[in-house]
C-alpha cells in the first residue's frame, strides 16, 4: 500500500484526496487544511484526519475538530506526498518534502522546474516513474497534451494552433471575474500554455491564444492540428474512439455547450459530479488536406485527479503505465468511446 498524504485541500486536493481513497492499491494518511472551516468539519464527518500547518495561526485550537498533527507528523506518516496548495506555494513547500525524504507530486500551478518531469500519464508515465518531484502539469496543458498525443502516436502532428476559451473562476470563486466581458488573457499571444505543452511533448510546434468567458465549468479548446500527411475525419474518429480518457459526444444527441458537460458527471452518478475525460465533440472534427480542426471541453477541476493517482504510482516506482492507468480508469469509472 501507498500511504499518501495531500497538503491542501481545496478544489484539487479534496479530489485528489477522494480518488486516493478509491484506490485498492493506496491509503489515505490525512490531509493538511489551513483552515478549520465547514469542509474541514465535512471531511473530518467523512473519517479524514486532518493536519494543521504549524504556526499558520491558532485557529483550530478550540474549534472542536480533532487534528491529528502537524503538517510535517503527516510528511513523516506518508509514502508520496501530493501538494495541492495554491500556485507558488509548493514552491515554499518543497524543502519540508525534502528534509522529509519523501517524494511529491506538484500540481500545474508551479514554474515546472519543481519537478524532474511535467507529467501527462499517456504521454510520458515512464519518464516520472522512480522521480522525487514531478509536476502534474495543469487542466489546459493536460487536455491538450492528451488529444495532440493521441494523434502525434498515430499520424505524426507538424503543427498545432490552440484558441483556449477558459472559465473565468472555479464554482466557490464569488470573488473572482469578469461577470460580463471576454477578456484577452493574454493580450500578446502566444499564451504561456504552448511553452508549457511543450515541457511534456519537446519540439511540438504550436501556437496558443486564450480568453477567459464568465463561466465556471469547463474550458473550451477550439483547434486546428497540421498532420504529416492527409487524414480523413472518419481516421481521426477512430483514433480518438480507442484513447484513453478521451470521449466524444454528438450535437446530434443534443450534446451542444459545456452546460451538457457538466451534466456527464452528475449523470454518470460520479463524486463531486466529475468528468474526467476530455470531452471531444465529433461532429466538429473537419479535415482540410493535412489539417484537422476539432473542439474539445475539458472540466477543470477533474482532469488532472487521474494524472494525480498515476503520478502518485509513478514515483513510488511500483507498476507500469498502463497496469497504473487502467487500474485509476476502473476505479473512477472513467471511459473512452462515444458517450452519446
Ligand atoms: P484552491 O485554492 O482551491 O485550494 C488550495 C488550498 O490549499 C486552499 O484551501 C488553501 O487554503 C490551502 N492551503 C494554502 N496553503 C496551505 C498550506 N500551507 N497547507 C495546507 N493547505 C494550504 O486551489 P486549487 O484550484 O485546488 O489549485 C491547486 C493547484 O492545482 C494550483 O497549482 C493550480 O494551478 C492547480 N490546478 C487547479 C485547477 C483548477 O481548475 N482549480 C486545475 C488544474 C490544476
Amino acid at each position: 500500500m501507498i500511504r499518501v498524504g495531500v497538503i491542501g485541500y481545496g478544489t484539487i486536493g479534496s479530489r485528489v484526496a477522494d480518488a486516493v481513497r478509491l484506490q485498492p492499491d493506496m491509503d489515505l494518511v490525512g490531509v493538511a487544511k489551513a483552515r478549520p472551516d465547514y469542509r474541514a468539519r465535512l471531511a473530518a464527518s467523512e473519517g479524514v484526519r486532518l493536519f494543521a500547518p504549524p504556526g499558520e495561526d491558532n485557529s483550530w485550537e478550540g474549534s472542536g475538530i480533532e487534528v491529528a498533527g502537524t503538517t510535517e507528523d503527516l510528511i513523516g506518516e506518508s509514502d508520496v506526498i501530493v501538494d495541492a496548495t495554491p500556485s507558488g506555494r509548493g514552491r515554499l513547500n518543497r524543502p519540508y518534502y525534502e528534509r522529509g525524504g519523501r517524494p511529491a507530486v506538484f500540481q500545474g500551478g508551479e514554474e515546472p522546474s519543481i519537478g524532474e518531469v511535467s507529467f501527462v500519464a499517456q504521454v510520458n508515465y515512464d519518464a516520472a516513474v522512480g522521480k522525487r518531484y514531478v509536476r502534474v502539469v495543469s487542466c489546459n496543458t493536460t487536455g491538450l497534451a492528451r488529444l495532440v498525443w493521441a494523434l502525434e502516436r498515430e499520424f505524426g502532428v507538424e503543427m498545432v494552433i490552440a484558441n483556449l476559451v477558459r472559465r473565468a473562476a472555479d464554482p466557490h470563486e464569488f470573488k473572482k471575474g469578469p461577470i460580463d466581458a471576454t477578456v484577452l488573457d493574454p493580450v500578446s499571444v502566444p499564451s504561456h500554455h504552448a511553452a508549457d505543452l511543450r515541457e511534456v511533448i519537446p519540439g511540438l510546434r504550436v501556437f496558443t491564444s486564450a480568453v477567459k468567458v464568465p463561466v465556471t465549468h469547463a474550458h473550451v479548446h477550439m483547434m486546428g492540428l497540421r498532420l504529416a500527411s492527409e487524414v480523413g475525419k472518419e481516421d481521426v474518429i477512430d483514433v480518438l474512439l480507442r484513447e484513453r480518457r478521451i470521449t466524444l459526444v454528438s450535437s446530434r444527441h443534443g450534446f451542444s455547450s459545456t452546460s451538457d458537460v457538466f451534466r456527464i458527471g452528475r449523470m454518470l452518478g460520479r463524486g463531486r459530479g466529475d468528468v474526467y475525460e476530455n470531452v471531444v465533440w465529433a461532429d466538429s472534427i473537419s479535415s482540410d488536406g493535412r489539417w484537422i480542426f476539432l473542439a474539445q471541453a475539458i472540466h477543470q477541476e477533474a482532469i488532472v485527479i487521474p494524472e494525480n493517482i498515476d503520478a502518485i504510482r509513478a514515483v513510488a516506482g511500483l507498476t507500469s503505465g498502463s497496469d497504473s492507468m487502467n487500474l485509476t480508469d476502473s476505479t473512477l469509472n472513467i471511459r473512452r468511446g462515444f458517450l452519446y
